[in-house]
């Protein structure tokens, strides 16, 4: 069929294409903009609900977490998938911020809606936004705070900040400590690689007999019974190779015509275990980690001469068991000094949550340590681990900027401000544009006052009056319902703020920019899988198979607010 819209020239396109144009183009992606930041808006903040999001399968997450909110959803269309990886860009680069990034690229787009209904042309809104960006993460960054890596008080806080409304409440300090504390001890000359912290999430127990392990956790038990289950100062072998003759060797076929024959054999395999099993104890090792299998003979000889093995374990493992005992990893059995070992003060055979453990602890400088996550029931172990996740990530993130700004929507209360006499200075078209991205901003204080169960015009008054006599760090308490200075109780790294800005600002200019949507094929939305015949009066279905999406994500929203 040849599609023709308007006055549009004609263009042949394949039956199943779609095509939308101009102003249709436009409503059209900002409506599945604005929708997407919807159904997050009223997850922000320490008061923020949670969702429930259950799956084709019936699996259910409860969760307060954007990110995982939009990638549970399943979102169909191209331009609300375009504001899904604005959050999903904020995760990657801060771990936090992302309900925060993801609402403020809606607002950013409803407000372009006014505007390109008083025909200010898109581009002029793009340049406008990109230009309030720039000077808005200048901003910011003036405001902002330094800390260091021993400044733990300023560092919990920025933990506790990011765990807020996550399912730990009650034991956010806790947490936080834990947190800070895991971050202070793999942080290297390098900076902080948030792999070095394993999260062990276990069910059973309460939050607050969550604990951290300065070292590694091998989720393996040792190989035989017979050998012991504790060491102490141990010197620790690691290999990413099996103690076992090699395979080729076995299979091998061996024709034997008399039983000496096979004996020989035998005795040459028992040989060359015995060797490999001479050079771990000539080493002096207490413990041996083993990334490949141990021959049954030499799991016998190295409980006998009372070592302690593990076979199996996993290869990142051993990467980390490197890092904290300082130990080599050695590829060829044979070849085993002392020089390659690692040392732990204690090496352990425990339990924990029903499965044998080996905790290797008591390290000289623990270069990767595992925290130890315990809660109630599934649902709250897993809430609280992405909780936790946020937080390592922040944390790492404060300690590579070394800047943080107080929380509450104080950062977005001053940058509306700002930006507002910015715009004065520019003048011209940009001004509105800019104007409407300071409108865009207030959003966020506007949204954590509204969850609060607060009234928003109130709270923006009073924000606005203490930000213009220069209190640059008062937001809003969303516990107390004050406004007060922030730079205690709540603390963020300067960079969420930043990449939020970037990454929003990025997404809705690159949507306002799109006057004309060309899909080969059916423009997926919910609604219009089950109706193909939808969309006839409004032109070539786009609109109408989005309708349906939105439809989806509407309900979202309105369960969320019911709970
Ligand atoms: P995001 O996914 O954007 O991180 P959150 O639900 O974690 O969303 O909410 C973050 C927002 O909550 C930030 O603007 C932060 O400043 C704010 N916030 C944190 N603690 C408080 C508090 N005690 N009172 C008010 N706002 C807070
Ligand atoms: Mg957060």
């Amino acid at each position: 069929m040849a599609q023709q819209m308007g006055n549009q020239p004609l263009i042949v396109l394949s039956e199943e294409s779609q095509r939308t144009s101009g102003k249709d183009a436009q409503s059209m992606n900002i409506t599945a903009g604005t929708a997407v930041a919807e159904s997050v808006r009223t997850t922000l903040g320490p008061k923020g609900m949670d969702k429930m999001l259950v799956d084709s399968t019936g699996s259910v997450v409860v969760t307060n977490d954007g990110v995982t909110i939009l990638d549970e959803m399943d979102i169909e269309h191209p331009a609300a998938n375009m504001v899904v990886e604005v959050a999903q860009t904020q995760e990657d680069e801060v771990g936090d911020g992302t309900t925060t990034a993801v609402v403020i690229a809606g607002e950013l787009l409803s407000k372009a809606e006014d505007l390109l209904d008083q025909d200010i042309h898109a581009s002029i809104l793009a340049q406008g936004y990109r230009q309030a960006a720039e000077e808005a993460k200048q901003i910011v960054e003036d405001i902002s705070i330094e800390v260091d890596a021993e400044d733990a008080e300023t560092l919990e806080s920025v933990a506790s900040t990011a765990m807020t409304g996550k399912g730990a409440e009650g034991s956010k300090d806790w947490l936080a400590e834990l947190v800070v504390r895991a971050i202070q001890a793999v942080a290297d000359e390098d900076g902080v690689d948030t792999d070095n912290v394993q999260v062990e999430a276990i069910v059973g127990g309460s939050i607050d007999e969550s604990d951290l392990v300065e070292g590694v956790i091998v989720d393996k038990s040792r190989v035989h019974e017979n050998m012991p289950k504790f060491k102490e100062d141990a010197d620790i072998a690691l290999l990413d190779t099996a103690i076992e003759v090699p395979e080729t060797e076995i299979d091998t076929e061996v024709n034997v015509s008399d039983p000496d024959q096979l004996q020989e054999f035998l005795d040459q395999e028992e040989e060359q275990i015995r060797e490999m099993v001479d050079a771990v104890v000539d080493s002096g090792a207490d413990v041996v980690f083993c990334q490949k299998g141990i021959d049954d003979m030499a799991q016998h000889y190295l409980a006998q001469e009372g070592v302690l093995a593990v076979r199996r374990a996993k290869k990142s493992d051993i990467g980390a068991l490197a890092r904290s005992t300082g130990g080599r990893v050695v590829s060829n059995v044979v070849d085993l000094t002392a020089d390659d070992l690692g040392f732990a003060g204690s090496v352990t055979e425990k339990e924990l949550a029903g499965d044998e453990k080996i905790f290797v602890e008591d390290v000289e400088d623990a270069k990767a340590v595992t925290l130890i996550l315990r809660g109630g029931t599934e649902h709250v172990v897993d809430e609280v681990e992405r909780a936790i996740d946020d937080a390592l990530g922040v944390v790492a993130a404060t300690l590579d900027e070394g800047k943080v700004v107080a929380g509450g929507g104080s950062p977005e209360t001053e940058l509306s401000l700002q930006l507002r006499d910015f715009a004065d200075s520019v003048g011209g078209r940009e001004q509105l544009a800019i104007e409407a991205f300071a409108d865009a901003i207030d959003v966020i204080p506007r949204t954590l006052a509204e969850n609060a169960g607060l009234d928003p015009i109130d709270s923006l008054v009073e924000l606005r009056s203490e930000h213009d006599a220069g209190n640059t760090t008062y937001g809003l308490n969303a516990y107390t319902g004050e406004v007060a200075d922030m730079s205690e109780e709540a603390v963020e790294p300067l960079g969420v703020k930043t990449q939020a800005i970037e990454s929003a600002t990025e997404a809705a200019v690159m949507l306002l920019r799109i006057d004309d949507v060309i899909a080969a094929g059916d423009l997926k939305g919910g609604g219009s899988d089950d109706d193909e015949d939808e969309g006839g009066p409004g032109g070539p279905g786009g609109p109408g198979g989005m309708g349906g999406g939105m439809g989806g994500m509407g309900g979202m929203g309105g369960m969320g607010g019911a709970m």
